[in-house]
C-alpha cells in the first residue's frame, strides 16, 4: 500500500464557518477499508453541538433567502469550480473514507457533487419562478419559498455525492441546512463545508456535525428543522419519517433497494454483462440503484453466464490508491461480515455459485475486502434474491415470457430502480412502463446525471434529488390572491 495522506480534520463538527470540537461526544475512529488503520478521530455532537448548529443555520437562513437567486448561484458555481480544481485531493479523501478505488472516486465522487453546485447554482436563477392566474378582475401569483433549517443525514456510501446532492438544492433554494454524515464516513462533508465558505457563501449555512443513529434523532425531533432529507436503508427510513412525522417536517427518503435488471435474448449480450457487472460491482457493490436480480431469458442464459464469469474473474481488486485497481474492500468489517453471511445463504438455499464467494487470497493485510460474486439459477424465494445485500453479489434469474418477468421484478417492496436490455424499442417502452421503480434505464445502467431526478417508490422511498424536481423538495408554494374590486359582503 502506498504512504497515505494526514486526514485529521481540525475539529469534529464545521459550524458557522468555522471547526468545532467538543470532545464530550462519543469517540468516532475513522478506519481506512483498505488497510483497517485508523485515519482520523472524531466525535459524535453533543445536545449542545446539536443546538448550536441548527441556532447559526436558522440565524443564517433569512437574509440568504434575500440574496437574489444569480448571487446565490454565483457562490455555488464557485463552489463547483474549488471541487474540479482539487478533484485528486477530494478523491483521494474519499478513497481514505471509504476505501473505493481512486478510479472511481476521481470520475465519479468530488466531480458529481461538483455537478451538482454548478447545476443548481445555474438554475435557480429561473427555477424558483412562481405562475400568474388571471381570476377575471382579479388575479392570484404562486411564489416558491424556501423551508428554512434543512436537515441531510447521508449513508456511507457516497458521502462527498450525498452532502453535495442534498446541499446544493437546499442552499440554491435558500435554506440553511445541518449535514450529518454516516459514522463510517466522517470526512468528506468537512471539506465540502470548507469549500462552500472558501466560495463566500456566509457563515452558518451549510453546517456538518458527526454522528451515528443516536445523534441522528436529535436533528430529526428539533422543532426548529423545517425538512430532513434522508439518505439510508429502509428500516432507518421508517424510523426517520415516522419521527419528521411528530411535527410535519417535510421529508425526502433515498432509502434501499432490490432492483431488477431484465435482459431479454435479442439485448447486445456484452453490453448488458458490461451494465450488470456496473450495476452489481461499481463501488464494491454498495450503491442503492444497483440491478442486483438481474433476470436473463433462457435462451441466452449460457452465453450470458459463460461470459459473465470471465469478465468477473479479471476485475483486479487491491490497493485503491492504485489507479490500476478497479475493485477495493467493503466499507467495514461489519458490512463485509453481512455480505459474506447472504453469501452463505445463497450456497444453503441452493443457489449455484457461478464466481466469488469469499475473501480473495490476493489482497494481504487487515483491509475489508470480498471477491465479486455471481450466483446463478437463483429462485424469486431465495433470501439473496428478496433482502438487499449492499456488497458486489449479483443474483442471475432465468424467464421465459415478458408477462412473467415483469411480474417476477414487480414483486418486491422495494421501487427503487430497474433496466432493461433489448434491441426491440417497442418492448423496451413497453416493459419500463410496467416496471413499478422511480428510476430507470434501457440499455444503459445506473447513470445518474444531475440532470435527471432520481429516487425511489414503494418502501425505497420518496421525494427526488437532482434535477429541477429537487427544489420542489426544498421549497414550498405560496399563493396569493388579490382583490382589486371592493370586497362584496352579505352581511
Ligand atoms: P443506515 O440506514 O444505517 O444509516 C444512514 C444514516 O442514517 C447514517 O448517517 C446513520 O447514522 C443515520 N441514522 C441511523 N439511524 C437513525 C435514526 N434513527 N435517526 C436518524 N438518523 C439515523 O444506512 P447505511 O448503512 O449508512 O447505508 C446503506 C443504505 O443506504 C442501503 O440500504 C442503501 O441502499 C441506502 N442508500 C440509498 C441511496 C438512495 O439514494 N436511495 C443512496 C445510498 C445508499
Amino acid at each position: 500500500m502506498k504512504a497515505q495522506p494526514k486526514v485529521q480534520p481540525p475539529g469534529s463538527h464545521f459550524i458557522d464557518g468555522e471547526y468545532v470540537e467538543d470532545t464530550a461526544g462519543t469517540l468516532i475512529e475513522s478506519l481506512y477499508p483498505a488497510t483497517g488503520e485508523v485515519i482520523a478521530r472524531v466525535h459524535a455532537a453533543t445536545p449542545a453541538i446539536v443546538e448550536r448548529a441548527i441556532a447559526a443555520a436558522k440565524r443564517a437562513q433569512p437574509e440568504w433567502a434575500a440574496m437574489s437567486p444569480t448571487a446565490r448561484g454565483r457562490i455555488l458555481k464557485r463552489a463547483a469550480d474549488i471541487m474540479r480544481a482539487r478533484n485528486r485531493e477530494l478523491s483521494e479523501l474519499e478513497t481514505l473514507d471509504t476505501g473505493k478505488p481512486i478510479q472511481e472516486t476521481i470520475v465519479a465522487d468530488p466531480t458529481s457533487g461538483a455537478d451538482s453546485f454548478e447545476f443548481f447554482g445555474g438554475v435557480i436563477a429561473t427555477g424558483m419562478n412562481g405562475s400568474y392566474i388571471p381570476l377575471g378582475g382579479d388575479w392570484a401569483y404562486t411564489k416558491r419559498v424556501p423551508l428554512g433549517v434543512c436537515v441531510g443525514i447521508g449513508a456511507w456510501n457516497y458521502p462527498q455525492q450525498i452532502a453535495c446532492w442534498k446541499g446544493a438544492p437546499a442552499l440554491a433554494a435558500g435554506n440553511a441546512m445541518v449535514f450529518k454524515p454516516s459514522e463510517n464516513t466522517p470526512l468528506g462533508a468537512l471539506k465540502i463545508a470548507e469549500i462552500l465558505h472558501e466560495a463566500g457563501l456566509p457563515k452558518g449555512l451549510y453546517n456538518v456535525i458527526q454522528g451515528d443513529r443516536d445523534t441522528g434523532p436529535l436533528l430529526v425531533n428539533h422543532s426548529d428543522v423545517a425538512k430532513v432529507s434522508l439518505t439510508g436503508s429502509v428500516p432507518t427510513g421508517r424510523k426517520v419519517a415516522a419521527a419528521a412525522a411528530g411535527n410535519l417536517k417535510h421529508v425526502t427518503m433515498e432509502l434501499g433497494g432490490k432492483s431488477p435488471l431484465i435482459v431479454f435474448e435479442d439485448a447486445d449480450i456484452d453490453s448488458a454483462i458490461g451494465g450488470a457487472m456496473l450495476g452489481n460491482f461499481y463501488s464494491t457493490g454498495q450503491v442503492c440503484s444497483n440491478g442486483t436480480r438481474v433476470f436473463v431469458q433462457r435462451d441466452i442464459k449460457q452465453e450470458f453466464l459463460s461470459r459473465l464469469k470471465e469478465r468477473t474473474e479479471k476485475i483486479s481488486i487491491g490497493d485503491p490508491m492504485d489507479e490500476a485497481t478497479q475493485m477495493g474492500p467493503m466499507v467495514s468489517f461489519d458490512q463485509r461480515e453481512k455480505v459474506l453471511s447472504y453469501i452463505d445463504k445463497g450456497k444453503t438455499e441452493g443457489a449455484t455459485l457461478l464466481t466469488g464467494g469469499g475473501i480473495p487470497n490476493n489482497v494481504s493485510g487487515e483491509g475489508y475486502y470480498i471477491q465479486p460474486t455471481v450466483f446463478a439459477d437463483v429462485t424469486d424465494e431465495m433470501t439473496i434474491a428478496r433482502e438487499e445485500i449492499f456488497g458486489p453479489v449479483m443474483c442471475v434469474l432465468d424467464f421465459e415470457h415478458e408477462d412473467e418477468v415483469i411480474a417476477r421484478a414487480n414483486a418486491t417492496e422495494f421501487g427503487l430502480s430497474a433496466g432493461v436490455f433489448t434491441a426491440d424499442i417497442t418492448r423496451a417502452h413497453r416493459v419500463v412502463d410496467q416496471l413499478e421503480a422511480g428510476t430507470l434505464w434501457i440499455n444503459t445502467y445506473n447513470l445518474c446525471p444531475v440532470e435527471m431526478p432520481f429516487g425511489g417508490s414503494k418502501q425505497s422511498g420518496f421525494g427526488r434529488e437532482n434535477s429541477l424536481a429537487a427544489l420542489d423538495h426544498y421549497s414550498e408554494l405560496k399563493t396569493v390572491y388579490v382583490g382589486m374590486a371592493p370586497v362584496e359582503a352579505p352581511y
